[in-house]
């Protein structure tokens, strides 16, 4: 092993690409909401994984089906059938709703699946309308439907021809955007990396009149906000509406990396058109299907909307003060899918939790982000708002 964390820092510079700007901190271990790190010394950890850690580190009822799977057959190819895979494709169309899924291994991939099913469905059609703000992932593909030119950068020209950016929340930019040679619509139900940016009730509702009376497909990414994250099995589902095509992946695992695009009846793939070495391989859909039935059994999807209300209502009292300061622009979230976000740069806020043991994340520089676990406890979110009120006075 190492001898110390600067050893680990060091070896990390020499060794790997620099893609990730990091805490210098090594997390060895968890246990529920918390991490150790190298010493040994625990963190509330609201980072949960980037939104993947929903039913907590080292879940006895996961380890125990990862084990037993891995004892068994980890991975034979889609070239055979096996059980797992099957019994994860059922479950998942009963908790999602949608009729048929292809498993990959990340978002991204889901992703890239859902656009070339779009292009397929519609008979080549080829654009894509994206919302300004959107993050869909890193291949050239998903990156061409992510907004933005501090990612896209120096990768452009990607399909860009292909794609056209709205502004987010408004159904109306969609309807003029749409044109005879538009594939697809796809939308994150809540936008994540770009700050937790919640869109008015009523928008996905319409947004999907629009697009069944254009005959145009909706594809609603629900790779962060899926698996009780928002308090609701999906998101879609606190405005009840239905996509044409659905991407999953983030906390579908448990932290076993699976991805999964799911659509309706009759918009599918046919033999060879698409296809992966790993995607839904055994022990990744025995890992999946252990975490779903932890979300179910222990209630997740019911707590992660209590103590999301909870965290609201605490840091809205006066008492808690986040509010009253004049740091702090706006709080925003569903579930425990939250935003704190700030009139300046938030990058200290996130070093001085960390020396007070909480995990935090920024995104879009002056947002907070919170996904903690869905099995954190009130104690710890009262603990966390009391060090983000500490710091950030
Ligand atoms: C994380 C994320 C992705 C990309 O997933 P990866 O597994 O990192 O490829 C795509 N869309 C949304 C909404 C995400 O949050």
């Amino acid at each position: 092993m190492f001898s110390s964390p600067e050893e680990v820092f060091e070896k990390e510079k020499r060794y790997i690409m620099q893609t990730y700007k990091r805490p210098r901190i090594v997390l060895r271990e968890g246990k529920g909401a918390t991490v150790k790190d190298f010493f040994g010394r625990e963190y509330i950890d609201c980072v949960g994984g980037i939104a993947v850690n929903a039913v907590g580190y080292c879940h006895p009822a996961v380890v125990n089906a990862i084990k037993e799977q891995a004892g068994k057959l980890m991975h034979t190819s889609n070239l055979y059938y096996t059980e797992p895979q099957v019994q994860l494709a059922e479950k998942l169309s009963g908790i999602t709703g949608m009729d048929k899924v292809f498993f990959c291994n990340s978002g991204t991939e889901s992703i890239e699946a859902a656009l070339k099913l779009a292009c397929k469905a519609t008979f080549g059609k080829r654009k894509f309308i994206a919302a300004e703000g959107s993050f869909h992932g890193r291949t050239l593909g998903s990156l061409s439907i992510t907004f933005g030119t501090k990612l896209r950068g120096v990768f452009e020209p990607l399909l860009r021809d292909g794609v056209e950016f709205v502004p987010y929340n408004n159904a109306d930019a969609i309807r003029d955007a749409i044109d005879t040679n538009t594939a697809a619509v796809i939308l994150e139900p809540i936008q994540g990396e770009t700050g937790i940016v919640v869109p008015s009730a009523g928008y996905l509702n319409e947004v999907r009149e629009i697009c069944s009376e254009k005959g145009v497909l909706l594809i609603l990414d629900e790779i962060q906000t899926g698996f009780g994250r928002t308090g609701k099995w999906f998101c879609k589902e606190h405005e009840g509406i239905e996509p044409d095509i659905m991407t999953v992946a983030k906390a579908l695992g448990a932290g076993f990396p699976i991805g999964a695009m799911l659509a309706k009846e009759g918009i599918e793939f046919e033999t060879s058109e698409h296809g992966s070495t790993f995607g839904g391989n055994p022990l990744a859909c025995a890992a999946a299907l252990a975490s779903i039935k932890v979300i179910k059994e222990e209630g997740l999807v019911e707590q992660s909307s209590e103590l999301g209300a909870y965290f609201m209502e605490k840091v809205h009292d006066e008492g808690i003060g986040l509010y009253s300061n004049p740091v702090v622009k706006e709080i925003r979230g569903k579930g425990l899918m939250i935003g704190v976000e700030l009139t300046k740069p938030c990058g200290e806020v996130v070093d001085k939790a960390i020396e007070r043991g909480i995990l935090i994340n920024c995104t879009s520089d002056t947002v907070i982000r919170l996904v903690p676990p869905l099995v954190i406890s009130k104690e710890q979110i009262d603990r966390v708002i009391s060090v983000l009120c500490e710091i950030i006075k």
